[in-house]
């Protein structure tokens, strides 16, 4: 759940999905509809995706034992070489050099490496492998990555506090602040949609299944148009799922997600029959049962701004 996402959002998820899950047996049996919907909201889903399968493969090849030899945890989906080490490390206390974001950092100011993290990875990794202990393995790799959230934080490093400071390189020679280098802003692309929220009964919403592979592979969500340049112009008529009194809402929703920033416009319908549509996989789905559908964030946010959930 921290890959890509922070400690504070990722507490209550972790909470409640350990609750549910407490152990690889009870993971092993979980369906991936009922993984999502507990996903939803995180993002990055198929991190998700991955842990089932691999609560499946541990649970079905090592007798629910997870295994601390780096060949067969590399094998394991969505464990490359940052889980591999975490879990041999601190799960296992086994020597492993485990480097995420705050490493890097921790590492590159002390050696005061000028230049961005990714140009001077090779040394990175160099210098972490050379500072890994034999001895206390986890207690180093959990103690690194917390001195770098704490201590050595990305903005205002509290250098004063700081046990490194004698023979931090950085702080020596008055470079702190500049190393890292700031990685380039990339320039997102700018993409619209429309989404359609058709409403029975005041009761009854449509949603439909994701299927195209990509990250949101499964989820559901309101019928929704393509998405396009924020510049282009195309006819609602081919987009919307069915022909109804579409009601465009005044509020538009700007959605940011790490490459992409995606202006949606909604679109309103009440209709008196469950309309059936061939061509999609499709539900009407009673209000009260929403919740046992993972939804991607972006209907959610549509369903709270007109008050259904
Ligand atoms: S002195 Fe400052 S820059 Fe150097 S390791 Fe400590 S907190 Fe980081």
């Amino acid at each position: 759940m921290l890959q890509q996402t922070g400690v504070k959002t990722v507490v209550p998820y972790f909470q409640k999905f350990t609750n549910k899950w407490p152990d690889i047996v009870s993971l092993s049996k979980a369906n991936e509809n009922e993984i999502l919907r507990y996903w939803q909201g995180l993002g990055y889903y198929s991190r998700s995706r991955n842990l089932l399968k691999t609560a499946k493969i541990i649970n079905r090849d090592y007798n629910a034992n997870i295994p601390s030899s780096l060949e067969e945890l590399i094998l394991l989906p969505g464990i490359g070489d940052y889980a591999s080490a975490a879990i041999r490390s601190i799960g296992f206390n086994k020597k492993a050099t485990v480097i995420d974001g705050n490493v890097k950092r921790v590492i590159a100011r002390f050696f005061s490496l000028e230049g961005t993290l990714a140009s001077n990875f090779d040394d990175i990794s160099y210098l972490a492998k050379m500072l890994t202990p034999s001895k206390g393995n986890a207690d180093y790799s959990q103690a690194i990555m917390e001195f770098g959230a704490l201590i050595c934080k990305p903005k205002q490093p509290e250098c004063k506090l700081c046990i490194l400071r004698e023979k931090c390189l950085s702080f020596k020679y008055g470079l702190v602040l500049s190393i890292p280098e700031a990685k380039k802003r990339i320039n997102k692309k700018k993409l619209k949609c429309d989404s359609f929220l058709a409403i029975n009964n005041n009761q009854f919403v449509l949603i439909i299944k994701r299927k195209e592979q990509n990250l949101l592979k499964d989820m559901w969500q309101l019928p929704s148009s393509d998405w396009i340049s924020e510049m282009s112009v195309r006819k609602l008529s081919s987009q919307i799922p069915f022909k109804s009194n579409w009601i465009q809402q005044k509020k538009k929703i700007n959605y940011k997600f790490s490459h992409i920033n995606l202006l949606n416009t909604t679109y309103v319908t009440k209709v008196k029959t469950k309309i059936k549509l061939d061509h999609l996989e499709y539900k009407w789905i009673n209000l009260k049962e929403l919740d046992s559908y993972p939804l991607v964030t972006l209907t959610k946010k549509i369903l709270l701004d007109n008050n259904l959930i």
